[in-house]
């Protein structure tokens, strides 16, 4: 595949080195195409209690003083980090460009491998908030879920949604490093696309394209 020059694939699991400040974004367009990860063995449950406790945040993140943004410029390039692959992409902002097939296996079902077409505007919101709140990386907690993935996860008792908008591709859950979930969640009201859920425990916001609504969870 040959993504957009706007689209960078990097497959490196270090923060620092995606992140470091002062090098510049065509220094980094170098695609690295990182390998799939092979689908989990472990049942879902247990993993999902070990990466809360690793990956939660354990007390409400600091909230971004409205004041601090000020004069900071928005970042050119924001690092998109999928918590369960450990893969990144880079996002030239400037381009706007995602390139879709790249967003749609980075987003992809981490339990069964299998992409699906993202609903577009998904990225585009969850870019939009990164921009209004100048960081230059996001986490993603969870995109596509495969069907019978999200079947599992309801037989195992977790509070999933029988027909959830994940298992259409039109859902994401995010949390920007450094941003009050809060405070993400009410900017995802005011850009209300469809659905946002907030979740205030596990630290992150579920934005959809699906019917307007709001709730708060774990
Ligand atoms: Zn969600």
């Amino acid at each position: 595949m040959s993504p957009r020059p706007g689209a960078v694939a990097i497959g490196l699991a270090l923060a620092a080195a995606v992140a470091a400040p002062g090098v510049a974004a065509a220094d980094r367009a170098k695609i690295i195409d990182p390998a799939p990860a092979a689908p989990s063995s472990e049942p879902a449950s247990k993993k999902d209690a070990e990466w809360a406790a690793r990956l939660a945040p354990r007390k409400p993140l600091r909230q971004v003083d409205p004041d601090a943004l000020v004069g900071k410029a928005p970042a050119e390039v924001i690092s998109f980090y999928n918590q369960w692959t450990h893969e990144w992409i880079g996002v030239d902002v400037t381009d706007r460009g995602v390139d879709p097939e790249l967003a749609d296996r980075f987003l992809r079902c981490h339990f069964t491998n299998e992409p699906t077409d993202m609903d577009r505007r998904l990225l585009s919101t969850v870019l939009d908030a990164a921009r209004h709140f100048k960081v230059d990386r996001v986490n993603v907690v969870s995109g596509f879920r495969a069907p019978k993935y999200n079947l599992m996860l309801r037989k195992k008792g977790h509070a999933v949604a029988r027909d959830s908008q994940h298992t259409k591709g039109h859902a994401v859950d995010f949390w920007l490093p450094g941003v009050g979930t809060q405070a993400l969640y009410r900017w995802a009201m005011s850009h209300q696309l469809g659905g946002v859920g907030l979740y205030p425990d596990s630290g992150f916001v579920h934005v959809d394209v699906g019917r307007k609504r709001t709730w708060t969870g774990e």
